[in-house]
Formats: structure tokens, sequence, C-alpha cells
């Protein structure tokens, strides 16, 4: 017995040496939850990185306009090939909540994106369920799309000139804002509070990009997904969560005790990713959100998933042909 106990406190003393600092815990036992799978620590620095050199590629939302109705003589090689199939490849993950994520009680996987997905599945085979969904984390969205192994993207999948270089896009389908999201009276209350403090956030992001640019001082936690941010938030092993305002709104009507905070850190202009020789799919797709801007799905769908953003207003479309 006294030697089980001798292992005990052991156990529990080594846990909280190699264990990080559990952020203000008045509770000396505590002992803190294992980080999840592929959780990496990245510490501030003193100053920002050099900013990565802005590419330009004019507006990168300027997408490539839908074949007209009278227009019969286009050829549509990719659109053939996934109509012969009889479905469509999505890539997306579970881990946003309202966006994409799976409803514990239907056990389908639900929200925003996968009804923008359906819209693109019903002009395609007149059934908005002919859809395949295939786990895509957000670092691999672009190889995904790049080895083809998905038809496309949507997965608040953020258009950027660097993305550009590698992927197609369709025209934005919705803007979000990145902000922080914190535990209700915390002292973060703004950008400027981050200084010192741990931030989740998910690689091979527009969030981290810029968290690192402008706030280079915080801490900063990678996890493969946002609802592992939410954990990791919840067990107080970060201080905050800082990325897209709609994955932010999901995350905290899981949670009473958290809030969005601060103004807006920058604008992420969501477009479905496309592999980048199947422009034939990038209009057909922008084909299918022309119709649900202008018939009122748009508005429905975001009625339903999104209130929490405020009123709905579907960004216009922008071509470049
Ligand atoms: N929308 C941003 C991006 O594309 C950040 C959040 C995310 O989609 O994972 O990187």
């Amino acid at each position: 017995m006294a030697l089980a106990l001798m292992a005990l406190a052991l156990l529990i003393g080594g846990c909280a040496e190699s264990s990080p600092d559990y952020a203000g815990s008045p509770n000396p036992t505590y002992i803190q939850p294992l980080l999840p799978a592929g959780a990496t620590e990245i510490p501030g620095r003193a100053e920002a990185l050099p900013p990565t050199p802005e590419k330009d590629c004019g507006d990168p939302t300027a997408s490539l306009r839908p074949f007209l109705d009278s227009d019969q003589a286009h050829s549509t090689p990719t659109v053939d090939a996934i109509r012969a199939r009889g479905r469509l490849i999505v890539g997306l993950d579970t881990g946003r909540n309202l966006m994409s994520f799976l409803n514990p009680t239907t056990g389908e996987i639900e929200g925003f994106d996968v009804d923008i997905a359906r819209e693109i599945s019903r002009d395609l085979f007149g059934d908005p369920n002919r859809l395949e969904l295939r786990i895509v984390m957000s670092e691999n969205r672009e190889k995904a799309l790049e080895e083809s192994t998905v038809d496309v993207v949507v997965n608040t999948m953020s258009i950027t000139c660097d993305r550009r270089e590698r992927v197609e896009f369709s025209t934005e389908y919705l803007q979000a804002k990145q902000r922080i999201l914190t535990v209700k009276g915390s002292p973060i209350r703004s950008l400027a509070d981050l200084d010192g403090k741990r931030v989740c956030v998910v690689p091979d992001t527009t969030s981290m990009e810029r968290l690192q640019q402008i706030a280079p001082t915080a801490n900063i936690l990678t996890v493969p997904m946002w609802s592992d941010c939410l954990v990791v938030l919840q067990q107080r092993q970060v201080d905050a969560i800082s990325t897209d305002d709609a994955i932010l709104a999901g995350l905290t009507s899981q949670d009473p005790y958290l809030e969005i905070v601060g103004d807006s850190m920058g604008v992420e202009s969501y477009g479905i990713g496309i592999p980048q020789a199947n422009k034939d799919l990038v209009r057909f797709v922008n084909g299918t959100l022309e119709r649900i801007r202008s018939d009122g799905t748009w508005t429905r769908i975001h009625s339903q998933w999104l209130p929490i953003l405020g009123p709905p207003t579907a960004p216009s479309a922008v071509y470049r042909d």
C-alpha cells in the first residue's frame, strides 16, 4: 500500500514537472491532461517574422465565369467524369461546429459548408445527396486538391494569392473575419493582450500566419483541428484561440463560458477549392453559386446555420474573364 502510494506520488510529481504551466490554476493538485495528438508548441518571439513577400495576383477572389445556357459547345471533361461516377467527392473536416461537424444526434456530417456542397450535387445530379465526404485537415486541403483525391474542398478555405498558385477557387461564397475567442472574464480583450499568452491555432492556415505577423510575442500551440482548440481552451491549456469568426461562432456556441473579443484582425474570403486543371468544374460551381445567391437558397442556408454572425449578406461574384 505504502509502495503504491509512493508510486502514485512520484507519478503525479513527474507529470506536474514535465507538463507545461497550467494557465492560472488555483488548484495545486490538478493534473494537466495530455495535449491532443499532433500538438506542437511554438514559443513567441521578440519581433515579428519578416513579412512574407506579398504575392500579387490582382483580386484573388476573381474566378471564371459560369457557362451560359446558350453555349452548348463547351467541353466539360471533369463535370462529365463526376456525373459518370455518380457522386461528388468533397474534402472537409468534422471539427467546425456549424460549418462542417459530426452531429452526435444524427451521426451525419452537417453544416453550412456541407449544405453548399449539397447544392453543387443538386445541379450535377438533380439530387443534393450524391456526396462522398472525405476528411481532410486544414493542413492537407491543398495537397488533396493537387493530388486530386477530392473534386472540391468546401471547408472554410480562404482564397489567397499564394494558394491560387497551386489551386483554383470558385467565387467567394462567405466572408469571415479573424478574431479572438477566450474565456469570459479573461484579461484578454484585444490583440495587444495576447503578448506572452498561449494561443491555439491550426497549422497551415491564414489564422496562424496572421497571428505570427501581428502578435509575434504570443506563444502558439498548434493542433490538427479547430475542435481540438476548443478542448485545450476548456482545459485552460491555452488562453485563447484565434481564427475566423465563422469557426469561432461554432466553438462558442458549444460552450457558454467562452466569448469572442477584439476587433477584426483581417478579412477572410471563403472559396471552394478545385484542382487547377479542372477549369470546367470551376465554371460549373460558379454557376451553382450564382443560382443560390439569386434564388434565396444561400440566405436560407445562412439563416439555418449562421444567424449568430448577424444578418446574411452573400458576397457578390467577381470574374476575371
Ligand atoms: N479560413 C482560414 C484558412 O483558410 C483559416 C481557418 C481554416 O479554414 O482552417 O486558412
